[in-house]
C-alpha cells in the first residue's frame, strides 16, 4: 500500500514517512504502566495519544499489531536502578501483597482507559509472565560479552556500544556523561556509571516479595529488560514503531535499544514516538509532589472523561500541555457546543460518496501530518459549516470518530433524544430532582422524608444547604 503516514521520529529527530518492515503491516509497542498506584492524568495523555496513533494507522489502512507490557516487578522509584521498589512501596502503603496491588491497579488502569475510549492493545503482558524469556536474553547478553556479573547482580556494560546514548545530541551526551547518576547513591558494582541492572540478586530489598530462580541465584529482573523481551516475544526481531512518554527516552528506551540490539546483532526498531508532559502551572506533575490528578478526580469534579480526551487532542503531542481547570471548563463548553451542532444536523439525503471521500481524505491528511489531531478536529468544524447533506455529514463524523473517539454521534443523539450529553449534567438533573422532592416533602410537613433525602444525597457525597436564594449544593 501507499505509505503516506509521517511522524516525528525521535531517533533521527526528523519527520519521516513510516515505511513498515512488512508492506501494509505495522508492529507497534507501547510501554505500559507500573501498576503500584492510580495513573495520573499526565500519564493518561500518553495513552490517549498512542491510542490515536494506533487508530490513525488502522484508519488509513494498515493492519496494526500492538503490544503493551504491565510492569508488576522490577521498577524502582528512580528509573536508574536506585531508590525503592515501586510495587513494594504500593504494597506497604496499602497493607496488601504485591500481587493484590498489581491486580487492583491493573484493573483501575484499564477502567480509566475504557472511560477515555482507549482501545485495549492486541496483546497485554505482565512482566511476571515472562521470567524465562528475561533469563534467556540475559544469558545471551552474558555469552556475547555485553553483560557482566558483579556483587551478585547482572549488569549491562554500556561501554561495549559505540553509540549508547542514541537519543541524545552531542552536547547532551557530554552533559549526561558528567551528570549520570552523580546525584544518587552510587552502585559500586557498576563498571560504568550508565551501566544498568538486568537481574538483581543482591538487592537492597531484603523483603522483595517476588523472586525467581535464575542461573545467578534467586532474584528478580531489572525494569528495562521486560520491554525488550515482551516486544520480541509477540512482534519478533523487527519492530516498526515504539512509543511512550518523553520521560521514558532516558534511561528506559535508551537501555531497551542497547540490550535489544546487542542481543539481536541488528537494528531493532525504526521509529520512536514520544508524548510530551502535562504540566500544571509551569511544573511537571507527579505523584510525589502531591498534585496528583486522577481521571476519577476529574469525573468527580464534573468533567466527563471525553472532555479530558478532547483537551489532549486539541494540542499537539510534541508540545508540553498546560493543565488548568479554566482550560478544562472552556473545553467542556467547546465540546457541548460541538455536540449541539452535530445534534442539529438534519436527517436528509443519501450519502454523497464524492463529498465523503474528500472530507475523509482531508481528515486522514491531518493524521498523516505527524498526528495533527487539532487540525483533524478542524476538519469536522469545516464539514459542519459546509453545505454537504445531513446523511453525508453524519457518516463522515461517525467514521472519523473512530480515531477521535469523542462519542460525537452517541452524545449528539442522546442530546436529541432529550438525555444529557455529560455525566455532570446527569448528576445536576438528579440533584435538582431530589431538591424538588425535598421541597415538596417540607411543604407537606414530612420532615422525616426531607431529612432522608438530605441523608441520601450526603451518602453520595453531595451536601445541600438552604439559602435565601433557594437550596444550593456542593460536592464534599
Ligand atoms: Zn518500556
Amino acid at each position: 500500500m501507499e505509505n503516506r503516514f509521517q511522524m516525528f521520529n525521535t531517533l533521527t529527530r526528523t519527520v519521516e514517512t513510516i515505511i513498515p518492515n512488512e508492506d501494509g503491516k505495522i508492529k507497534m509497542y507501547t510501554c505500559g504502566p507500573t501498576v503500584y498506584h492510580f495513573a495520573h492524568v499526565g500519564n493518561l495523555r500518553s495513552y490517549i495519544m498512542e491510542d490515536v496513533l494506533e487508530k490513525s494507522l488502522r484508519f488509513i489502512g494498515y493492519d496494526v499489531k500492538r503490544v503493551m507490557n504491565i510492569t508488576d516487578v522490577g521498577h524502582l522509584s528512580d528509573d536508574a536502578d536506585s531508590g525503592e521498589d515501586k510495587m513494594l512501596k504500593g504494597a506497604k502503603r496499602e497493607n496488601k501483597t504485591v500481587m493484590e496491588i498489581a491486580k487492583f491497579y491493573t484493573d483501575a488502569f484499564f477502567k480509566d482507559c475504557e472511560a477515555l475510549n482507549i482501545k485495549r492493545p492486541d496483546v497485554v503482558e505482565p512482566a511476571t509472565n515472562c521470567i524465562p524469556e528475561f533469563i534467556h536474553m540475559i544469558e545471551v547478553l552474558l555469552e556475547k560479552g555485553y553483560a557482566y556479573l558483579a556483587g551478585g547482580n547482572v549488569y549491562f556494560d554500556t561501554s561495549k556500544l559505540d553509540d549508547y546514548l542514541v537519543f541524545s545530541s552531542a552536547a547532551e551526551k557530554e552533559a549526561l556523561k558528567e551528570g549520570v547518576r552523580d546525584d544518587v547513591d552510587v552502585d559500586e558494582n557498576k563498571k560504568n556509571k550508565s551501566d544498568f541492572v538486568l537481574w538483581f540478586t543482591k538487592s537492597k530489598f531484603e523483603d522483595q516479595a517476588l523472586k525467581w530462580d535464575s542461573p545467578w541465584g534467586v532474584g528478580y529482573p531489572g525494569w528495562h529488560i521486560e520491554c525488550s523481551c515482551i516486544s520480541m516475544k509477540h512482534l519478533g526481531e523487527y519492530m516498526d514503531i515504539h512509543c511512550g512518554g518523553i520521560d521514558n527516552m532516558f534511561p528506559h528506551h535508551t537501555n531497551e535499544i542497547a540490550q535489544s540490539e546487542a542481543y539481536l546483532g541488528h537494528k531493532w526498531c525504526n521509529y520512536w514516538l514520544h508524548v510530551h508532559h502535562l504540566n500544571e502551572k509551569g511544573g511537571k506533575m507527579s505523584k510525589s509532589k502531591g498534585n496528583f490528578l486522577t481521571l476519577s478526580l476529574l469525573t468527580e469534579k464534573g468533567y466527563a472523561p471525553v472532555i479530558y480526551r478532547m483537551f489532549c487532542l486539541q494540542s499537539h503531542y510534541r508540545k508540553p500541555l498546560e493543565f488548568s481547570y479554566d482550560v478544562l471548563d472552556n473545553m467542556k463548553n467547546t465540546y457541548d457546543k460541538l455536540i449541539k451542532k452535530i445534534a442539529e444536523i438534519p436527517a436528509e439525503g443519501d450519502v454523497d460518496e464524492e463529498a465523503y471521500a474528500t472530507y475523509r481524505r482531508k481528515f486522514e491528511d491531518c493524521l498523516c501530518n505527524d498526528v495533527n489531531t487539532s487540525t483533524a478536529i478542524t476538519v469536522i468544524y469545516d464539514l459542519l459549516k459546509s453545505d454537504v447533506n445531513g446523511a453525508t455529514k453524519r457518516k463522515i463524523i461517525g467514521d472519523c470518530d473512530y480515531v477521535l473517539s469523542l462519542d460525537l454521534l452517541k452524545n449528539a443523539d442522546a442530546l436529541k433524544n432529550g438525555a444529557t450529553a455529560n455525566v455532570d449534567a446527569e448528576l445536576e438533573n438528579f440533584i435538582q430532582e431530589k431538591i424538588a422532592e425535598r421541597k415538596e416533602a417540607k411543604k407537606a410537613k414530612d420532615f422525616a422524608k426531607a431529612d432522608a433525602i438530605r441523608e441520601e444525597l450526603l451518602q453520595k457525597g453531595i451536601a445541600i444547604k438552604d439559602t435565601r436564594e433557594g437550596t444550593v449544593w456542593e460536592l464534599v
